[in-house]
């Protein structure tokens, strides 16, 4: 089997919009015009031009056409927003700690407020991540985290849970106001799929996953 270095939403690519969930190969690629911030595991989303490539952040947005906004991930969630219209586009990494700081939430608000738009007319596409079936976590994890549908009991018993973080992150965008019709899914479990994608979890190598997004120049 061949492994793209990218996977891609049928709905983005309809509209034109350029972007990828990256796989383990991802890394090979150069994405050009591409922006990444250090990513902190924070809730700050920034705005770019200007570009700081000290700028801490876990999202950025732009509506400079031919820019790339990007993030990467070994496990955490890559949400990717966009308004066609207003032809905005965002891309952010939630793991745990960014979800527990309702980063989907506040990047949605966040990127509405700057274009004065309605929440309800953008679209998010979630990427591949850690999935319920392999994320655990113990008790100081369920506690950041009020939302207690999105937890479910692990087989281990006792103080640990399996964390959906996919949930997690579609609550936060229905939340925020988008519609559920607009949040779409790309990809699956980052540990299961050991031969397509990076894992923190499994490997612990460091290796990582570019995701991005951009608006075409015109
Ligand atoms: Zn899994």
């Amino acid at each position: 089997m061949t492994i793209p270095p990218f996977l891609h939403c049928d709905l983005l690519e309809d509209l034109g919009i350029e972007h990828g969930f990256g796989t383990r190969r991802s890394e090979e690629v150069e994405v050009p015009e591409l922006v990444l911030a250090k990513q902190v595991h924070g809730s700050v989303m920034l705005r770019v031009p200007p570009v700081d490539p000290d700028a801490r952040a876990d999202a950025l947005w732009t509506q400079e056409p031919g820019l790339a906004v990007g993030i990467r991930t070994a496990d955490c969630v890559p949400v990717l927003l966009v308004d066609p219209m207003r032809r905005a586009v965002a891309a952010i990494h939630a793991g745990w700690r960014g979800s527990a700081a309702r980063i989907s939430e506040l990047g949605v608000a966040e990127l509405a407020c700057s274009i004065k738009r309605d929440p309800a007319v953008l679209m998010a596409v979630i990427g591949p991540h850690v999935g319920s079936c392999c994320y655990e976590v113990d008790g100081p994890v369920r506690a950041a985290i009020p939302d207690a549908a999105v937890f479910s009991p692990s087989p281990r018993g006792g103080d640990h849970y399996m964390l959906d973080l996919f949930a997690l992150n579609r609550l936060q965008l229905l939340r925020a106001g988008l519609r559920a019709e607009r949040i779409l899914r790309v990809g699956g479990c980052t540990a299961c799929e050991s031969t397509l994608y990076a894992s923190h979890r499994r490997d612990g190598s460091g290796a990582r996953m570019v995701h991005f997004v951009r608006m075409p120049l015109p």
